[in-house]
């Protein structure tokens, strides 16, 4: 296996990917949307936007794969960042550089990569947008200008700050390791620390700016049925799938949290609430439509919701407002599930006329 040499510029390539204050940062909507149209428009079961810092590549989005980062010494995105050309091996088994490669000759088992560089417009590559698949296989022009314009709006969305104003501000003033710990390992998302933060700087937002602020608890239902049928690997599967499809359905500036266990946490500035039921019931409409490939049978999941608004004046401060949400979801399940229960609702629910769908 050959481990790919540093690149000439490689001190000033470090320094424009730390200045972008992306690394260690949620997974969004914005890129997971690129590295799905990858998978789907090259035929691929893999791609991601992967940075290559000095000991390892860090997927800021990936698809098919439950990693957020490996090595640098076995990335193929090493290789590819050496030059402003795509990066393609058609059949890693038979190229002396990757056969011997852990990623190919194990999980999960690479055997075609095509990588276009990205860079943010210096010529100094920072990673790649890439395209992964476990045959080996060969590639058209077509594919590959595909590729390189999916490639131009990674770029272009690098060069864009994020939508929540709240967020983008937080990331700046923490350093990597900070971010780190406020975010949830597996699905990726702002753990619970995260969101408490988050959730007083935006209610400061909302007090400022007489702006509407909605907050909704979603509790996915009989989720220990997932994990007793089907394995405790794939009910983790289930809660990263949860969280990306959650967040392809909330707007860009919405917050997705994961509270705890199979609990989320969404916040929805400037969002009244009637808004902010249709926002949800597109995002449970959203989960309802998931399939997942179970033990023995496909399975899908449904979710409860109770929300709750800072407009609110009765039910001040964040505390009150997070329990009135808590004992609204609790009311959500009571009402049989796969619903939203919001303000003045929760007496409502016994007839089930809330039911969504
Ligand atoms: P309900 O509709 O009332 O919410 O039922 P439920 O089964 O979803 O709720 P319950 O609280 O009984 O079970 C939640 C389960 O979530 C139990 C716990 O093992 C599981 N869980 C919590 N965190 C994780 C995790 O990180 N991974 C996996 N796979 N399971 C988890
Ligand atoms: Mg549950
Ligand atoms: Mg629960």
């Amino acid at each position: 296996m050959l481990v790919a040499p540093l690149p000439a510029n490689e001190n000033e390539r470090l320094a424009d990917l730390r200045g972008l204050g992306i690394l260690e940062t949620p997974i969004e909507e914005r890129f997971d949307r690129i590295t799905r149209l990858v998978c789907r428009s090259l035929d691929v079961p893999i791609s991601a936007v992967s940075l290559v810092e000095d000991d390892r590549q860090w997927f800021k989005s990936i698809q098919g794969l439950p990693v957020c980062e490996t090595s640098r010494d076995v990335a193929f995105c090493a290789h590819a960042i050496l030059n402003d050309e795509p990066f393609i091996v058609e059949d890693a088994l038979l190229d002396p550089r990757f056969a011997e490669n852990p990623l190919v000759t194990d999980d999960p088992k690479i055997r075609f990569y095509a990588g276009i560089p990205l860079s943010l417009g210096n010529g100094r590559n920072i990673g790649t947008l890439c395209a992964i698949d476990r045959v080996a296989r060969d590639h058209s022009d077509d594919e590959i200008q595909t590729l390189r314009d999916l490639a131009d709006m990674v770029t272009a969305e690098l060069n864009t700050i994020a939508a929540n104003e709240t967020c983008v501000k937080l990331c700046a003033e923490l350093e990597q390791a900070e971010r780190a710990a406020l975010i949830d390992p597996l699905t990726r998302v702002w753990n619970r620390r995260g969101a408490m933060t988050i959730l007083e700087r935006e209610v400061q937002r909302a007090e400022r700016g007489q702006t509407p602020l909605t907050c909704a608890l979603v509790d996915i239902d009989h989720f220990k049925r997932v994990n007793d049928e089907h394995g405790h690997d794939l009910g983790d599967e289930v809660l990263r799938q949860f969280a990306k499809t959650a967040l392809s359905a909330l707007r860009s500036t919405d917050i997705l949290s994961r509270w705890g266990g199979e609990e989320f946490l969404i916040l929805l500035p400037e969002c009244s609430e009637p808004d902010a039921q249709i926002v949800l019931h597109r995002m449970l409409k959203k989960i309802r439509d998931l399939e997942f490939e179970g033990e023995r049978n496909p399975f899908r999941i449904t979710a409860s919701i109770g929300m709750a608004a800072f407009a609110d004046q009765q039910i001040e401060p964040i505390e009150a407002v997070l329990k009135e949400a808590d004992r609204r979801l609790y009311a959500a399940k009571e009402n049989g599930r796969d619903c939203i229960i919001a303000q003045g609702e929760h007496d409502a629910f016994a007839n089930g006329a809330l039911r969504a769908g």
